[in-house]
């Protein structure tokens, strides 16, 4: 496996689900030892090393030095879309759909912020983050029908990017 994407959904549920199917330490084991992995929204909780906001006994899979605050935007009834400028895409601004959606409130000194918010709630967040073969965004790229994230993970898998 060169690459994997964990999606959106919950964190809480898929952390439960990861452990009783006792997936939680060979995944947790292959990200420290490099794999690449895309996280997106409920993906990018799991792969923070700190969570804010997290359910009692929520554990990550880690590897992702930041610290991500969950439902940072409020409810579902709170989801919304936005166009975002992100580090390494070229062209048109790229949609984004924030769906009960976390952002990063601290990144450390080897994690690259690609996209922040620039307008709606709170802008200036930060919500698309990478750190070596590690890629993490808030938003649902898949929805909008913009392939160009998925693509920017390509190219870290391949090592282009
Ligand atoms: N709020 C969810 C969580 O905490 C993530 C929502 C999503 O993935 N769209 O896991």
């Amino acid at each position: 496996m060169d690459g994997l994407v964990l999606p959106g959904g919950e964190s809480t549920t898929i952390d439960k689900l990861l452990r009783i199917f006792g997936l939680f330490t060979p995944l947790k084991d292959a990200i420290a030892g490099g794999l690449a992995v895309y996280g997106s929204c409920a993906g990018m909780i799991l792969l923070a090393d700190r969570i804010v906001g997290g359910a009692l006994d929520q554990q990550t899979l880690g590897g992702l030095d930041i610290t991500v605050r969950r439902n940072a935007f409020g409810r579902q009834v709170d989801s919304f879309e936005t166009d975002l400028e992100v580090t390494g895409i070229s062209g048109p601004p790229v949609p984004a759909a924030f769906i009960r959606a976390p952002v990063v409130d601290e990144v450390g000194p080897q994690v690259q912020v690609l996209a922040r918010t620039s307008s709606g709630p709170g802008a200036g967040r930060i919500v698309a983050v990478r750190s070596g073969a590690l890629l993490a965004t808030s938003f649902h790229p898949e929805i909008t029908g913009d392939v160009r994230i998925h693509q920017l993970f390509v190219r870290i898998v391949s090592k282009e990017f």
